[in-house]
């Protein structure tokens, strides 16, 4: 027997350990797995190499709980290691390591740093009071070594008692952990973290493994079932996706993966399930924040690279050149799938759009060389129900939208519902409206005016119908200068106030003798500053334009009614112009209902 003492300058490393690595006590199972992985495929390697002449056998891991003795063994039949071997890897270099760790991050707590350092076995004991490693090296005449360690820097080594190759760990659970001493929990974490691992994982005597995932495939042997069926793997609540991408590259970085499209109605649902990383197949996590831009995030699937420095902290992650690198290949790939299923069968596309529409956007709002990509083939839904380009979509309202300054003006409307009036006066005029009701064509306008010269968005109620194209010509006012003063007086002193503001204006005899309009770059002001949490400029109102077309009919007949009569017309049209706009609401809306039953 050996008895030894760890040479480490701190007096116990392990406390420290465990309080550092509190949040995330679990990845000690990914951490042995992936040990007894590496283990399997080092003598699968010296096998091909032609180092190793003896017998491989099947390769495989297994996972045994007992709940009674509250002992957790990872047995496997890779390497092995001998007595010297443990010395080397397991109390120097690995402690070498754990003295790294504590110096670099004595006041930090990222657990994600444990493997980067060789601390993946020792995060053996922030679950376990005692580790014991049983083991016999694959190399000829080799004995078997027996290591035990209870967590301070003492450690014995005895002979072992392994008749074959491999590697046993048995953790003895101490009492804080009891959670990790029952199958449930061992089950879940080995579904979350070696679902995917390349070597075989057997527990209660069930492969609980797949060890050849799709993303490792050649895409050219697999069918779309096959696609779609991984996916139902990964997320089996989820609806299949729209279509998908297959990632495979290997310089100047290695990346696999496939990221599926899923049918994207809102971004909260979308996010629901989401895109995981992994390292050689070997789960490292789910929160992909900062590797992957955030519209990259409403995707799904999986990205396996082991160029990623997965066990560093996050601050770090984001200045990585690999990561940068990484994300602008992934960003590339998906704008020229995009841009291929565009070109290949755009009725296809069109029929998709609704659910890549959020998504396609939020990437061109966030990501500058896709939007160059992305402005090709987003597309414009017009309220006639077409799909266009977005340059096809200007085209088209160049025929009869460009106004006084020369420029084209882009009409949309952000509820078909709500601005149905408009919407239909618009058409009757020829206009082309855009329907722009996702949640982030607020921003779209902003983006459409910057990077599409020659043209203005307007909202179809930013003003009455006749004036949303700022034509140069004027129309003649069927009222005189006194009638239309009159006019104006009456209806300020009934109706105007700090929302509503009262105009007269000299349209089509056939618009609407009352119209309520919003400003257009108020209203956006208004909803900017409103999206800021009003951060910006306080709480900003919303203002109303009431507007009275002096040449419609009613207007000369208004003019002629007696005073009271006037008043009740005021009020009736003041009421029925907010009814129009959806903003007749509460008391005056209950009101007006009751009123309006009377004269039944
Ligand atoms: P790392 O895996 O990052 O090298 P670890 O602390 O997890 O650090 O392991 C240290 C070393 O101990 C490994 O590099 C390996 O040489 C050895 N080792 C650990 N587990 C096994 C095992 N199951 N079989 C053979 N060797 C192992």
């Amino acid at each position: 027997m050996k008895k030894g003492h760890i040479s480490v300058n701190t007096e116990n490393i392990f406390p420290i350990i465990k309080k550092f690595l509190y949040s995330d006590h679990e990845i000690f199972l990914r951490e042995l797995v992936s040990n007894a992985t590496d283990a399997c495929q080092k003598l699968n390697s010296l096998k091909s190499m032609g180092e190793y002449k003896g017998e491989l056998g099947e390769l495989k891991i297994s996972i045994a709980l007992d709940e009674e003795k509250k002992t957790l063994t990872i047995s496997d039949n890779g390497i092995g290691m001998t007595a010297e071997e443990i010395e080397k890897y397991i109390n120097q270099l690995a402690f070498s390591g754990a003295e790294e760790f504590v110096e670099k991050y004595k006041d930090k707590t990222d657990a994600g740093i444990i493997g980067h350092f060789g601390l993946g076995f020792y995060s053996a004991f922030m679950v376990a009071d005692t580790v014991e490693i049983d083991t016999l090296s694959h190399a000829d005449g080799s004995e078997a070594a027996h290591w035990t360690c209870d967590g301070s820097t003492n450690y014995k080594i005895t002979k072992g008692k392994r008749k074959t190759r491999g590697t046993d760990i048995i953790l003895h659970i101490n009492e804080d952990s009891a959670e990790f001493g029952t199958k449930i929990k061992i089950q879940s974490l080995l579904d979350k973290y070696c679902r995917f691992l390349p070597v075989s994982i057997e527990f209660d005597e069930k492969v609980v493994n797949n060890t050849k995932p799709l993303w490792m495939r050649t895409p050219s042997e697999l069918t779309d079932d096959d696609y779609i069926s991984f996916y139902k793997e990964l997320y089996p609540m989820a609806e299949a996706p729209l279509f998908w991408i297959h990632l495979n590259v290997d310089f100047p970085f290695n990346l696999t993966g496939i990221l599926y499209f899923p049918k994207i109605k809102n971004a909260i649902e979308a996010e629901k399930h989401k895109v995981q990383l992994y390292s050689n197949q070997v789960y490292v996590t789910d929160n992909v924040k900062d590797i992957m831009p955030e519209y990259l995030m409403l995707l799904h699937g999986v990205i396996d690279s082991p160029d990623i420095p997965l066990n560093v902290s996050r601050s770090s992650l984001q200045a990585d050149g690999n990561v940068k690198k990484i994300t602008g290949h992934i960003s590339k790939k998906v704008a020229s799938k995009l841009a291929d299923l565009f070109k290949a069968d755009r009725e296809d596309f069109e029929t998709k759009w609704e659910f890549v529409d959020v998504f396609v956007k939020y990437g061109m709002l966030s990501e500058e060389k896709f939007a160059e990509k992305a402005k090709n083939f987003c597309l414009v839904h017009n309220a006639d129900g077409k799909y266009h380009t977005i340059q096809e979509f200007i085209d088209l309202s160049k025929t009869n939208q460009v106004n006084k300054d020369k420029k084209t003006v882009f009409l949309y409307a952000n509820s078909k519902e709500a601005e149905f009036a408009q919407i239909k006066e618009a058409q009757e005029r020829g206009y082309a409206v855009a329907i722009f009701d996702g949640v982030l064509d607020t921003h779209i306008t902003g983006y459409l005016e910057q990077n599409f010269e020659e043209i203005t968005c307007k909202r179809v109620d930013a003003a009455p119908v006749d004036q949303l194209v700022e034509k140069d010509e004027e129309t003649a006012n069927a009222l005189s200068e006194d009638e239309t003063k009159a006019l104006q007086e009456a209806f300020t002193k009934q109706i105007a106030d700090e929302t509503y503001e009262v105009k007269t204006e000299a349209l089509s005899p056939n618009s609407s003798f009352i119209t309520v309009t919003e400003d257009e770059f108020m209203r956006r002001m208004q909803e900017m500053s409103k999206m800021q949490g009003n951060a910006m400029f306080g709480a900003m109102p919303q203002k109303f334009n009431f507007i009275v077309n002096t040449n419609h009919p009613k207007a000369k007949k208004f003019l002629a009614e007696k005073p009271k009569a006037q008043k009740e017309k005021m009020s009736k049209a003041f009421r029925l112009a907010l009814l129009a706009k959806g903003l007749l609401k509460g008391e005056a809306l209950f009101e007006f209902l009751k009123a309006e039953e009377n004269n039944l």
